[in-house]
C-alpha cells in the first residue's frame, strides 16, 4: 500500500529513481530554502511550502 503524501501533488517535487529501482521524492525547494530537506521523510502530511500542481499549465514539452 502506498501512503499518500503531499509531495506527490506539489509542484516542487521531482521523482528520482535510484539504480536499484527505489523511488524517492526530491523537494526542489531545498535548493533555495535550507529548511526543506532535499529528500523529505515520507509521507509528508503538512508542509508550508506546498503548492498544488497546476494541471492546466503542466505541459511536459
Ligand atoms: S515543498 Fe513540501 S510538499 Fe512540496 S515537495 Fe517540498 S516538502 Fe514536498
Amino acid at each position: 500500500m502506498t501512503i499518500p503524501t503531499l509531495c506527490e501533488f506539489c509542484r516542487y517535487h521531482k521523482s528520482v529513481v535510484s539504480g536499484k529501482g527505489s523511488r524517492f521524492l526530491m523537494c526542489q525547494k531545498s535548493k533555495d530554502e535550507k529548511r526543506y530537506p532535499k529528500y523529505p521523510p515520507q509521507p509528508v502530511i503538512d508542509c508550508e511550502g506546498f503548492e498544488k500542481i497546476d494541471e492546466a499549465n503542466s505541459s511536459t514539452d
